[in-house]
């Protein structure tokens, strides 16, 4: 085996990002410590109200991370003890934590092996009288079914909360993920699509009684500081990462395409791949790829991303344990066969808005040598 990888691809390079924009972005840092308000001040306050236009939403309400979207935006429409939260297999743990954390129960519903996202078709099975809420996790960047998943709320009054961490940006049928339900939840986690310098979330509602139970849950519970009404949290966005996040928010639209270009090189150049199966979504669908993953078919996955390592090409494994086999479930003993499945045979390629098409091509031609190498069982 040869150690010595000739080149080395990252599965994402920030820098390029960063680069281009490098002087806006130390100015509005050193803006926020000259003016010395690091809390809750005029930053936050408008990457709020420039968050709510650039979707179309009544309210977007910043804390700290995605995780505390989703736990604050759940508590805030009175999800919790006893309640059933319909969601997904096939996302990252903070999805179900966050129901775990309200005190409520996540209950988990195959994938459609197309789109590795829940599906809409099994969802209205697994409804009994404790469901309160489906949390549908727009994975990789690509927007869920929401029509029949908002029927299927409407027919049974259950509130729907969108995990939009992957999918800052996505659209369905012209429609921005993150508008459908009563409540979605975003990250600025540093790899999501738009990235902070640590961690951000954001909360956002159109729904006017939720908005305000989900600011005061945010500061310890209190509308008015010091009278405490809710048990609640500290969990805001700081000054610094809300005045970075509005340096870029208005460059989401083209970092988004730029993702999208490298994903139909992608397409293209892997279409007749033997042991890859690439998924292309149709045209209502604005995917946004916060990940380009394909399936490795016919070959041990696991083998090809370590040939693929060997060229120094990383790549990663969005995931590899569904969350109904981690061991915090271990007592359920359920079976998602095509949530198994894609575990077992995703692999996330390296994608950045900046990369090249000659970048994307090196790529390619690793993986090739690399099926081979796995198909032959060298090592
Ligand atoms: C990143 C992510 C989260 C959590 O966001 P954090 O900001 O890291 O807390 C939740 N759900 C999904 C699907 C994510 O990818």
């Amino acid at each position: 085996m040869n150690n010595e990888a000739p080149r080395s691809i990252p599965i994402l390079d920030v820098r390029p990002e960063i680069e281009a924009i490098w002087d806006e972005l130390m100015s509005a840092i050193q803006k926020v410590v000259r003016d010395g308000q690091f809390i809750m001040g005029p930053n936050v306050k408008s990457f709020e109200e420039e968050v709510a236009t650039y979707l179309g939403v009544r309210h977007a309400i910043a804390v700290n991370s995605g995780t505390d979207a989703l736990v604050i935006g759940l508590r805030a429409l009175g999800v919790g003890p006893g309640d059933e939260v319909i969601t997904t297999p096939l996302t990252f743990f903070a999805t179900a934590e966050a129901v775990h954390s309200v005190g409520a129960t996540p209950v988990f519903v195959d994938i459609d092996p197309e789109s590795f996202n829940i599906d809409v078709s099994q969802v209205e099975a697994a409804i009994t009288e404790r469901t309160k809420a489906i949390i549908p996790v727009h994975l990789y960047g690509r927007p869920c079914e929401m029509d029949t998943l908002l029927s299927i709320a409407r027919k049974y009054h259950l509130n729907v909360v969108e995990d939009a961490a992957q999918a800052f940006g996505a659209m369905l049928r012209g429609q921005k993920v993150g508008t459908f339900g009563d409540v979605a939840a975003l990250s600025f986690f540093p790899s999501k699509n738009l990235g902070g310098f640590g961690d951000g979330g954001m909360i956002v509602t159109n729904r006017d009684e939720v908005a305000d139970v989900a600011r005061a849950l945010r500061v310890h519970g209190s509308r008015r500081k010091y009278y405490n009404e809710l048990v609640g949290y500290n969990s805001r966005l700081d000054e610094i990462q809300a005045a970075i996040l509005r340096v870029k928010l208005p460059r989401l639209d083209a970092s988004n395409d730029g993702r999208r270009r490298v994903a139909a090189w992608y397409n293209e150049l892997l279409q007749d791949v033997r042991g890859v199966k690439v998924s292309i979504p149709n045209e209502d669908v604005h995917h946004v790829y916060h990940q380009y993953t394909i399936r490795i078919t016919g070959v041990n996955r696991d083998l090809v991303q370590a040939r693929l390592r060997d060229r120094g090409i990383s790549t990663m494994v969005y995931y590899p344990v569904p969350l109904h086999k981690l061991a915090v479930y271990s007592g359920r003993n359920l079976h998602l066969p095509h949530s198994e499945t894609a575990a077992a045979q995703v692999l996330s390629l390296p994608i950045w808005p900046q990369m090249t098409r000659e970048t994307v091509e090196t790529v390619v031609t690793a993986l090739r040598e690399a099926l081979d190498d796995a198909q032959l069982g060298n090592d």
